[in-house]
């Protein structure tokens, strides 16, 4: 069995892997691949999926299956797989740490004292404590956070779709949420639902000076609309690890314009702890053996 290494993973993988058949990491060996083992960067296209004519098994080292096309994958007689339960600590702690230094003002203070500048008096800092934290989605790592925002004394509230209750998150409405957070943090999965989900109308429902993390997916952001209102101050800050376009065009991302105030960010990192990717691995050996047991 020839196995494509097509993104990074934990450098024990191959080691892992190598009961199983040839690992490479050469993608100009696409061809010859049996399984293709992916994590966000490689798109599983129609294109891509033509180009590997021997491909048997997709495996994503991760939540979302968004970079794969299953519809075809399927047609194709390609079996699909992923790994939703890694990841959610490592996201969850990321998606935190947004959480805790965006109104630490963790970041404006370390770059001013980069810059020479001690701005104790500029910067005033807000707490988490005693303020409410909207979810949406309340999945895996949207529960993960909600432990740890409740161990802040936040009050946690949820709005899913397809979930109508929990035991972390009072449960309410999409327009409730918007109402009465004072954070939001986005843990729902690209969808054709979720698409551009927070844009100007849903802007226009929060509260002023609303703080929002997303750790979810780019995509469910109106990215234009979002810099709008960074720049009138109806959100006051926007830390995300996930772009519309991922990685984001760097002349064309509204976010990424210099008078866009507020906007702090990640390179898609939140699923990329040593813990989680020897994880994922673990969980890729125990699917490539019930795989091959199969065959
Ligand atoms: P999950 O499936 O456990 O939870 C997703 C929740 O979203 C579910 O409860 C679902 O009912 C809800 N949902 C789906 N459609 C909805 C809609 N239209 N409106 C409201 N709620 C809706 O998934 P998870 O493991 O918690 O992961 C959530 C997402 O986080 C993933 O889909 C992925 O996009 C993203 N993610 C990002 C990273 C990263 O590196 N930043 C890593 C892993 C996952």
């Amino acid at each position: 069995m020839k196995i494509l290494l097509s993104d990074a993973f934990d450098k024990s993988l191959p080691g892992k892997l190598a009961r199983f058949g040839e690992v490479f990491d050469d993608k100009d060996r696409l061809a010859e691949a049996d399984v293709v083992m992916i994590r966000s960067k490689t798109k599983c296209t129609k294109e891509f999926i033509d180009a590997a004519p021997n491909l048997k098994l997709i495996i994503r080292g991760g939540v979302g299956l968004d970079n794969v096309d299953q519809a075809y994958a399927k047609e194709k007689g390609i079996a699909v797989f992923n790994t939703p339960a890694a990841s959610s600590v490592a996201v969850a702690e990321l998606a935190m740490a947004f959480l805790v230094a965006i109104p630490s003002k963790i970041i404006p203070g370390h770059r001013g004292m980069i810059q020479g500048q001690f701005l104790k008096k500029e910067l005033k800092r807000t707490e988490l404590y005693e303020k409410t934290l909207g979810l949406i989605g309340i999945g895996r790592i949207a529960r993960e956070v909600a432990i740890r925002a409740k161990a802040f004394g936040m009050t946690v509230i949820a709005f899913d779709k397809y979930v109508s209750s929990s035991d972390v998150a009072e449960m309410v409405s999409f327009d409730d949420l918007l109402q009465r957070a004072d954070y939001i943090s986005i843990h729902v999965p690209y969808t054709a639902e979720t698409d551009k989900m927070i844009n100007a109308a849903s802007i226009g429902k929060m509260k002023t000076g609303v703080i929002i993390v997303n750790t979810g997916r780019g995509k469910c952001i109106n990215e234009a609309d979002l810099a709008a209102a960074l720049q009138s101050g109806k959100v006051a800050a926007y830390g995300t690890d996930v772009w519309y376009a991922d990685p984001p065009d760097w002349e064309s991302c509204p976010l990424l314009k210099k008078d866009v105030p507020n906007v702090y960010m990640t390179p898609h990192i939140g699923a990329s702890s040593n813990e989680n990717l020897l994880r994922i691995g673990e969980i890729i050996e125990e699917i490539m053996t019930e795989f091959t047991k199969e065959k």
